[in-house]
């Protein structure tokens, strides 16, 4: 019998800084074993952005077709925050951000953006959506090339997106939103309440209802810390939390988004004799997922592989 060999988009949050920048993003994804990744343009928690001539993009890509890679996704930062009616400086810079960051993904050569779609800060969820749309609306064009991909949230504190109505009122309100697309974090969605451990594909019935299942440009592979609708947000590595391995690889494995790119968020492993020290589970996650078998050792493994 022939086995059909269908090459899983796997890959995760990589850095981008030094004097390597984006070629560093790259040699990271292939040290992991990746086949895809996701990088900030800079520290996710502030705004300060080298200028795009010294992101090393030519060398960086080059790479990735020497390794067959042939997509990445750009996340903004989590202090853009576009649904603040509150601090009218707040929405200011964050569109003026958003604006920078649509060229910077650009002129490094992916087609999305992720975007948290922001917190309310107690204005309410109608006014808070009111204002996303309106930040859009203010940098996408009809000849805008990247896609942006609203996250899914998990629901703490004011935030917006932590379901599927609120994302589809969103994009309701936008004017181009063909280019808008969905980031569909697991962690986040489990937090929010959804099934995804039992009935993964109710939920996606849901959200193909609301939003048109081809419009997930990507997933977050993670799993959670927390009970399905704590609310809470606090990633878990792959197979190790409340979602589970088999959960988590029903969704790596869906056939309907085969081609999404899948990203693992997941935390580092702390050193249990040095707590300054924390080494990155993404080699050993990667090839456990692409093994297909659930290693109940893989943090032992890395600290063991480290020493
Ligand atoms: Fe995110
Ligand atoms: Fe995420
Ligand atoms: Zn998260």
């Amino acid at each position: 019998m022939e086995k059909k060999e269908i090459m899983l988009k796997l890959g995760c949050h990589v850095g981008m800084s030094g004097k390597e920048m984006m070629l560093g993003s790259v040699k990271d994804a292939v040290r992991f074993g990746a086949n895809t990744f996701m990088l900030y343009t800079g520290a996710p928690q502030n705004t300060k952005r080298k200028e795009i001539a010294e992101l090393r993009i030519e060398e960086a890509q080059e790479m990735m077709k020497e390794y067959g890679m042939d997509e990445f996704v750009v996340h903004a930062p989590y202090i853009i925050n576009l649904a603040n009616t509150v601090k009218p400086e707040t929405f200011e810079i964050a569109v003026e951000f958003l604006e920078l960051e649509l060229a910077r993904t650009e002129a490094m050569g992916s087609n999305t953006l992720i975007l948290h779609p922001g917190s309310h800060v107690g204005a309410g969820v109608e006014a808070g959506v009111e204002q996303i749309a309106k930040g859009i609306n203010a940098v996408l064009t009809k000849d805008t090339k990247v896609h942006i991909a609203l996250e899914t949230m998990a629901g703490k504190g004011s935030e917006i997106g932590r379901n599927f109505e609120e994302l589809a009122m969103i994009y309701d309100k936008v004017v181009h939103n063909d280019k808008l697309r969905v980031c569909f974090d697991t962690c986040h969605t489990s937090d929010a309440g959804y099934d995804i451990i039992h009935d993964f594909d109710g939920v996606i019935e849901q959200f193909d209802r609301l939003l048109g299942k081809n419009q997930i440009a990507v997933f977050h592979m993670n799993d959670s810390k927390n009970v399905p609708g704590a609310g809470k947000d606090r990633h878990e590595n792959f197979g190790f939390g409340q979602i589970g391995f088999d959960a988590l690889m029903y969704i790596m494995n869906h056939k309907d988004f085969m081609k999404v790119p899948k990203i693992l968020e997941t935390p580092y492993v702390k050193d249990p004799d040095d707590a300054k020290k924390s080494y990155a589970p993404y080699k050993y996650e990667i090839a456990m997922i692409r093994s297909g078998i659930f290693n109940p050792d893989m943090q032992k493994d890395i600290l063991a592989e480290i020493k």
